[in-house]
Formats: C-alpha cells, sequence, structure tokens
C-alpha cells in the first residue's frame, strides 16, 4: 500500500514536470515563430526562397501540436464527473467544429434521438474525445480527394446498458494495418499527424469505464462508437 502511495506521489511530480517543460518549450517556439512571421515579407521583397519559411512554420506549429497534446495526455487522471444531457455535450462539439467542416467542404450533421440521455462525465475530457474523432473524420474526409461533399454524421442511442456515440464519415477509410494500430501511441498514416489524439481518447474513456470500437472499410468510410455507461436511478 505504501509503495503503491509512492509511486502514485512520484507519477504527480512527472506529470507536473511535463507539464511546466512543455510550457517552457512552448514560449520560445512561439517566439521563433513571431520571428519567422517578421521576416517573411522581408524575403518575398528580397525575391529569396519564402518556402523555407513556410515549411519552417509548419514545422513549428507540428512540434507545438505535439506539445499540446502530450499535455493533454500528462494531465492528472483524477476528472470531476457532472451529470448532462448527451445532447448537450454533441451539439457543442458539433458547434466548435463546424468552421473546420466548413474548410474542408465537408458538413457535419448531429440527428438527435427523440430519447435523450444523461451521462455522467468530465465534460471537458469527452469533449476533447469528441473533439478529436471529428477532426480525425472531417482529415479522413480531406484525405479522400472525393469531388463530392463530405458528410459526418453523428448520433447517439441506448444499447444494452450503454449510451453509444456514433460517429460515422465518408472519408478515405482504413488499411487491415491501421486498423490493427491506431490506437498505439505516435501511431500515425498522416504526414503531420501526431498519433497521439486516439491513444489519448482510449484512455480518457476506459477511466469513464466506456469502450471505444470502431468499423471502417477502405474508400468508403468509418464510423467510431463511444460507448459510455448509463447514469443509474434517474
Ligand atoms: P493522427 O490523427 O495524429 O494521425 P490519431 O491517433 O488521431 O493520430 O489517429 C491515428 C491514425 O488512425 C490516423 O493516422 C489514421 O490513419 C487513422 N484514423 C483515425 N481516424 C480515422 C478515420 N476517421 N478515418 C480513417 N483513418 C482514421
Ligand atoms: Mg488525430
Amino acid at each position: 500500500m505504501k509503495e503503491l502511495i509512492i509511486k502514485q506521489d512520484h507519477l504527480l511530480t512527472v506529470e507536473k514536470v511535463a507539464e511546466s517543460i512543455s510550457h517552457e518549450i512552448r514560449k520560445p517556439l512561439t517566439s521563433v515563430r513571431g520571428l519567422l512571421q517578421m521576416l517573411k515579407p522581408h524575403l518575398v521583397e528580397m525575391d529569396a526562397p519564402v518556402h523555407y519559411t513556410n515549411l519552417a512554420l509548419e514545422e513549428l506549429d507540428r512540434a507545438n501540436d505535439i506539445i499540446y497534446e502530450f499535455l493533454n495526455t500528462s494531465k492528472p487522471k483524477f476528472s470531476s464527473r457532472e451529470e448532462v444531457l448527451v445532447s448537450k455535450v454533441l451539439k457543442d462539439s458539433v458547434m466548435i467544429c463546424q468552421s473546420d467542416s466548413i474548410l474542408a467542404n465537408c458538413s457535419i450533421e448531429y440527428l438527435q434521438n427523440v430519447s435523450d440521455q444523461i451521462v455522467s462525465i468530465d465534460i471537458k475530457q469527452i469533449k476533447q474525445v469528441l473533439l478529436n474523432i471529428i477532426k480525425n473524420a472531417i482529415e479522413a474526409i480531406q484525405e479522400s480527394g472525393k469531388p463530392e461533399l463530405g458528410s459526418i454524421v453523428i448520433s447517439s442511442e441506448e444499447k444494452n446498458g450503454s449510451i453509444v456515440i456514433s460517429i460515422a464519415d465518408n472519408g478515405i477509410g482504413m488499411s487491415d494495418h491501421t486498423k490493427e494500430k491506431l490506437f498505439s501511441v505516435f501511431f500515425t498514416t498522416k504526414n503531420r499527424g501526431t498519433g497521439i489524439g486516439l491513444a489519448v481518447c482510449n484512455e480518457i474513456v476506459s477511466s469513464h469505464q466506456g469502450t471505444i470500437e470502431f468499423s471502417s472499410t477502405q474508400g468508403l468510410g468509418s464510423t467510431f462508437y463511444i460507448k459510455l455507461p448509463v447514469v443509474q436511478n434517474m
């Protein structure tokens, strides 16, 4: 028991150190980003190769993304639970993703169920899960390069004592290799991916006694199912 407590203390310290290192690294990254931005118009004026600066900016953004996503994984696991309507969380998440989806030429539709459900969740964490999965759906649609409008359909239902939230896209779909690996940390098939998103989602949903499942067909699209326990005695 004592050993367990010491281990937890140690973990907390590691999390704190990780968080401050991440913050400290982000500061110089932000400065370098600003300096490069200031340099850009001068390079254009001099007819110098501006694409090096653009590449450097993209790489800086990638480093920032990795730190941002890492920060979220290293957050303490003690989360606060609130009882909330599934529809509220889903509507909020869809709204947040609206501008990204418009830019990617795809629609996000939320099919609200007649019977709404209540879940007991850490709202911030579950929203993060939804945003990660919707972001992946948008990226899968962009990658598919299909000329028609992309579509993401979100719905929820109560099934066998669980609330099942499904997020379906008509994007690029997954190969068998991707299906095996997608929840592994740092697994990504994208040039600028971090491979952290789904690993974090899995961890958050597990800590809510839930599961994430998916089905996917290459070339047709993928659907993710987030299963969360139903709140009893309502
Ligand atoms: P990242 O998005 O940074 O690559 P993720 O952990 O979010 O990392 O996803 C891991 C991989 O799972 C992606 O690189 C992609 O290959 C696959 N993937 C996730 N969601 C989808 C989806 N909706 N459609 C197709 N592939 C997906
Ligand atoms: Mg992702």
